[in-house]
């Protein structure tokens, strides 16, 4: 087999093949309410829909595929504790590859408990995401482990990429992609799809406002490391890595542009989705429903709005229902 780390419209035709039967064909619905006060069409592609509730099976499930067979047989490492970890336990276990998921002794166990029901092993160490990783890397080194990179990899990539050609494929006319961006896996396989199939098209990234590491690297000409604050948008927080190899060049010369949010903003967003479409999502899932809300970003078109998952906790979501504060470290938000 032979291993090609091509990135590119056909590598990610490809993977619409290989994660089907593992990632699901998602709806693009129609938001009546969101077109009515934008007064152009706008269109919700749901990747909260997907079998873990979030779009990273598709990566998850393209870069499992295409391991060799020895590799298979070593098994997979990951140290994520959010949806990048879920997608890598399900991916694995419907492949029948062993998977490992190293975490710290801080990760709650209600979390700990979703990993080890979609069948991974959990690995519980240290008191740190460092130290955990120094375990995943350990097993890597020493025990000849595949370690699965939650973004930068072009496999990876190319897996989330496969939501623009679904999107492209029943709406060609949409001519704006709204997407939720952190280490940007994302957004560049949705950029390099959708700018190969029609070049005229924008891509415009949606971060938080603090610790916004895509941005603050954009903004630098090269990777640069981010304070990590607690924020609504959780699954967008963490860096891109200084030594990114993939997403920082393809953000650099495919993303037309990144808006950041407040948290008051993000959780408009949800409240949003959940009470006006009878959407559940996360607050990383909503920011380009909260975006469009907040009058930051211009759109003339018909736009469509990656909402990446629904992995909330409820109770959080369930009290900006009832437009109640939320507390966030020191900081207090409200609608
Ligand atoms: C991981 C994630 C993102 C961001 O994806 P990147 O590839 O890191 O930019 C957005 N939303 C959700 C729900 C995620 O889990």
């Amino acid at each position: 087999m032979t291993v090609s780390h091509e990135l590119d419209l056909l590598s990610i035709r490809a993977a619409a093949v290989t994660v089907a039967g593992i990632a699901v064909r998602t709806p693009l619905m129609s938001s009546v309410r969101l077109s009515a006060s934008l007064g152009y069409p706008a269109w919700l592609k749901l990747e909260t829909l997907q079998p873990i509730g979030a779009f990273k099976i598709r990566g998850a499930a393209n870069a499992l595929t295409h391991l060799a067979p020895e590799q298979r047989e070593k098994g997979v490492v990951c140290c994520s504790t959010g949806n990048h970890g879920r997608a890598v336990a399900y991916a694995a276990r419907r492949l029948g590859i062993a998977a490992t998921v190293c975490l710290s002794h801080l990760v709650p166990e209600t979390k700990v408990r979703a990993i080890e029901e979609l069948g991974a092993t959990v690995r519980r160490i240290g008191k740190s995401q460092d130290e955990a990783q120094l375990e995943a890397d350990r097993l890597v080194a020493e025990e000849g482990r595949i370690d699965i990179p939650p973004f930068d990899n072009p496999r990876i990539i190319a897996g989330q990429g496969t939501i623009a050609l679904e999107i492209l494929d029943e709406r060609p006319e949409i001519d704006t992609i709204l997407v939720p961006l952190s280490g940007g896996g994302l957004i560049s396989g949705i950029a390099v799809a959708a700018k190969a199939i029609k070049p005229s098209i924008r891509i415009i990234g949606i971060s938080m406002d603090r610790g916004a590491a895509m941005h603050a690297s954009l903004a630098a000409g090269k990777p640069v490391e981010v304070d990590e604050v607690p924020s609504l948008a959780d699954s967008l927080g963490g860096g891109i890595g200084l030594n990114n190899q993939w997403t920082f060049d393809i953000c650099n010369r495919l993303v037309d542009d990144v808006i950041l949010l407040t948290e008051e903003e993000i959780y408009r967003g949800m409240r949003a989705l959940l009470m006006e479409e009878g959407l559940v999502t996360e607050g990383g899932g909503a920011v380009a429903v909260a975006a469009l809300l907040s009058g930051k970003v211009k759109v003339s078109g018909p736009a469509a709005l990656i909402i990446s998952g629904r992995n909330v906790d409820m109770r959080q979501l369930l009290a900006i229902g009832r437009n109640e504060p939320i507390q966030l470290g020191s900081l207090t938000v409200q609608g």
